[in-house]
């Protein structure tokens, strides 16, 4: 099998991740490679044949492509590589302009699990979309270009504030303050001129920003009121430490791991399966996969239909539910790798070390496995083969020690259909921080272990 070598792939995944900072951004950055690759639309099929290549996206935020195989979707059913786009952030809430103290600043939304403190004082920056209520599309990217600004949250000044013995940083700044430093500059009221901006009693500063807004991007106040705007850390993926093996960046989750299965993917399709290989790039996963593009919508298994009225001109229910129990899925989403400062914190014996390679979980879920899909041996018996005459480098892992915690990932949701589901992915640090830190190893081992199970 023809890999990417090591160095090539996490240059290009570094590129992606720093394009990536949004759930679309990444399906459409996506969808130009899939494009490139030979890709089509499934509108553009009227049938299905093996060998075809072929995606399905909704709401412009998920998105599942396929190769199709020889064998039928509905007797053999297909492999899924299913990751997710979203990251955790601070969204611009509906009504987000208020002032205090003679600064406009926006009103943000936790989006996903973040330790708040850690948002303060970094540079952010903006992006997303507003749609006006004619149906027009105005997309904000601000914070990364060459001569951007950014944005920021500010914090106190050491010398004054809280008692540091009493309270933890994280309870001290309610979730309430993570709000951003938007404007200062006031208009200077031109003499005598009395505007309807008067009468609605809009602060020369207030007014200063929104003549900005008008003049900048044609929206105005009530146009937030339909927008998804999203303030993420701003600044492109770096190299971490002198030997350069660490890649720090934002969204690393689960970037990293639907990066992975998408260059799976196009690494695969050169050649026809005898399965169906496929790749999904949720989003929701940080909010619980809700929403109609989260994995506990009906997209998933109305793309597979879709797949199989294609293949079979007649997708019958019990064919569509027949191909889902007999599909497999390698859940691909991050898990922890120790921390040398909070080994206390590790499952002991059974936690993912950096740069050992992608990791295992035959469960995720806190104590007592809750909200884990916990994988049957057999499945694993397989993905160990699998691995093992791949010649991937890989390792079984538990995100943390019982009673401290947990997560839950796609896995438990895809599972309901009697999909074998096994939890792999990317073992890193600094889970959900702005900067989050994965090892160009187990990037890359990721990419290798996909490629391994879609072609098995
Ligand atoms: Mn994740
Ligand atoms: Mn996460």
């Amino acid at each position: 099998m023809n890999y990417m070598p090591m160095d090539k792939y996490c240059a290009e995944y570094m590129r992606y991740l720093g394009i990536a900072k949004t759930e679309r951004r990444s399906y459409s950055e996506s969808e130009r490679l899939l494009k490139a690759k030979g890709f089509k639309e499934i509108s553009a099929f009227k049938t299905l044949k093996a060998g075809d290549k072929v995606y399905r996206g909704y709401e412009g935020r998920t998105i599942m492509a396929a190769v199709i195989g020889k064998k039928p979707i509905s007797e053999v059913g297909l492999k899924v590589v299913g990751g997710h786009t979203d990251a955790p952030r601070l969204d611009l809430k509906p009504i987000p302009l208020y002032e205090k103290g003679g600064t406009l600043f926006f009103d943000c939304h936790m989006y996903g699990g973040i330790k708040k403190y850690q948002w303060l004082t970094l540079p952010l920056a903006l992006y997303g979309s507003v749609v006006k209520k004619d149906g027009t599309q105005v997309d904000i990217a601000v914070g990364d270009k060459e001569g951007d600004p950014v944005f920021m949250i500010t914090d106190i000044l050491p010398h004054l504030g809280y008692d540091q013995a009493k309270e933890t940083r994280d309870k001290f700044f309610p979730a309430e303050d993570l709000d951003v430093v938007a404007w200062v500059s006031e208009e200077k009221a031109e003499k005598g001129k009395k505007d309807k901006d008067e009468k609605k009693k809009v602060s020369p500063l207030k007014k200063s920003f929104l003549d900005f807004l008008k003049k900048e991007y044609d929206l105005e106040e009530e146009d937030f009121l339909s927008a998804e705007l999203e303030m993420v850390p701003a600044g492109l993926p770096k190299e971490v430490g002198f030997d350069r093996m660490l890649i720090g960046g934002y969204g690393h989750d689960d970037r990293v791991c639907s990066f992975a299965g998408l260059q799976a993917l196009l690494n695969a399709a050169d050649e026809v399966p005898e399965q169906t290989a496929s790749i999904l790039m949720c989003d929701k996963e940080e909010i619980g996969s809700v929403g109609s593009t989260g994995m506990q919508s009906s997209f998933f298994e109305n793309t597979v239909a879709e797949l199989i009225e294609r293949q079979e001109k007649n997708a019958r229910d019990i064919m569509v539910r027949r191909a889902l129990e007999k599909s497999s899925m390698l859940s691909a989403d991050v898990t922890a790798a120790s921390d040398p400062h909070f080994e206390s914190l590790d499952s002991t014996g059974n936690a993912a070390k950096l740069g050992k390679g992608v990791a295992a979980s035959k469960y995720t879920g806190g104590t007592s496995k809750g909200g884990s899909s916990d994988c049957g041996p057999e499945f694993v018996a397989f993905i160990r083969k699998v691995m093992d005459e791949g010649k991937v480098e890989w390792q079984m892992a538990e995100l943390g020690k019982q009673e401290k915690g947990g997560g839950g990932t796609i896995a438990q949701y895809m599972s309901r259909f009697g999909m074998k589901v096994l939890d792999m992915g990317t073992p890193m640090w600094n889970m959900h921080a702005p900067w989050e830190i994965t090892h160009k190893n187990d990037c890359w081992q990721t990419y290798r272990a996909y490629s391994a199970y879609l072609r098995a």
